[in-house]
């Protein structure tokens, strides 16, 4: 099934804001590379409604912080899809809701390499497929936990953000004269089942009130964002972080 439509690899697309923004591409006519970690039923979910879309979709299970998995992900969508346009990395991991003093390295290293090694690594596979003449398009999910370090809750999860920053500008600037842009949102309290992984499920209701807008975002108010960067809509965009957060 090779694609003459452009083509989306979306990292952790089975759920939450990925899923959602993997239904916008497929509203848009894009091909879609659905990842997923192990929620494959979630993952065929989506694929079925993005096809019901129009879209072209594979659904590809691979542990983003696996370096062999990232490449045979990249490789099946070169032999199943054909050449990537964009790269969307969303794939990230909470933890338990900690202080500092309670994390240890195993927690700290494993959280690290989920959430920055496996962005490192997505985006080097993108990047070596989209040369000059074709070019392409990779944003990040970062979050404000990266400005706000997120204090009694994660620090982990908020440096590991803050590095997801820093990737941005430097690649988006190392890869600039080469038709590629990299960007990235950082979106607030979203209500998605990230929350679960941190221990409250309920964090969107129970934080609302201290949201200017008083209410958290949904993960469709941020696809919104993301597909605008990954579009062309956003030609002169690069380097660039907008933050989706109600005002907070
Ligand atoms: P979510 O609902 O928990 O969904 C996480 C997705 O990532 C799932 O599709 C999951 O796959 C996948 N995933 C997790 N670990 C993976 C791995 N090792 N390899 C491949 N896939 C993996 O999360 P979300 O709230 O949509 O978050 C998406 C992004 O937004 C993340 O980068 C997160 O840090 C960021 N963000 C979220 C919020 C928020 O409030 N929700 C705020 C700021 C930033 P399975 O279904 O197989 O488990």
């Amino acid at each position: 099934m090779m694609s003459s439509k452009p083509i989306v690899v979306i990292t952790g697309s089975s759920r939450g804001i990925g899923a959602a923004t993997a239904l916008l591409f497929a509203r848009n006519g894009y091909s879609i590379c659905i990842n997923y970690r192990s929620n494959k039923e979630a993952a065929v979910k989506v694929k079925q409604e993005a096809e019901a879309l129009g879209a072209s979709c594979i659904t590809v299970k691979a542990d983003v912080p696996e370096e062999e998995e990232v490449v045979r992900l990249f490789e099946t969508v070169d032999e199943q899809l054909g050449r990537l346009n964009i790269l969307i990395n969303s794939a990230s991991i909470l933890k338990q809701q900690s202080r500092l003093e309670d994390l240890n390295a195993d927690r700290i290293n494993a959280l690290l390499k989920t959430n920055v090694t496996s962005c490192f690594i997505c985006s080097r596979e993108a990047v070596k497929r989209m040369s000059t003449r074709h070019g392409g398009s990779v944003v990040n999910v970062s979050s404000i936990a990266a400005t706000l370090g997120a204090p009694n809750e994660y620090t982990d999860y908020a440096a590991s953000k803050g590095a997801i920053d820093t990737l941005t500008r430097g690649l988006a600037v190392e890869v600039a004269g080469e038709g590629i842009r990299v960007n990235a949102v950082r979106p607030g309290i979203i209500d998605t089942e990230i929350h679960a992984d941190g221990g409250e499920p309920g964090r969107a209701q129970r934080l609302a009130s201290v949201i200017p807008m008083q209410r958290g975002g949904t993960a469709e108010e941020v696809a919104e964002g993301i597909y605008w960067l990954a579009s062309d809509a956003s030609s002169y965009a690069t380097g660039t972080i907008i933050d989706l957060t109600g005002g907070r």
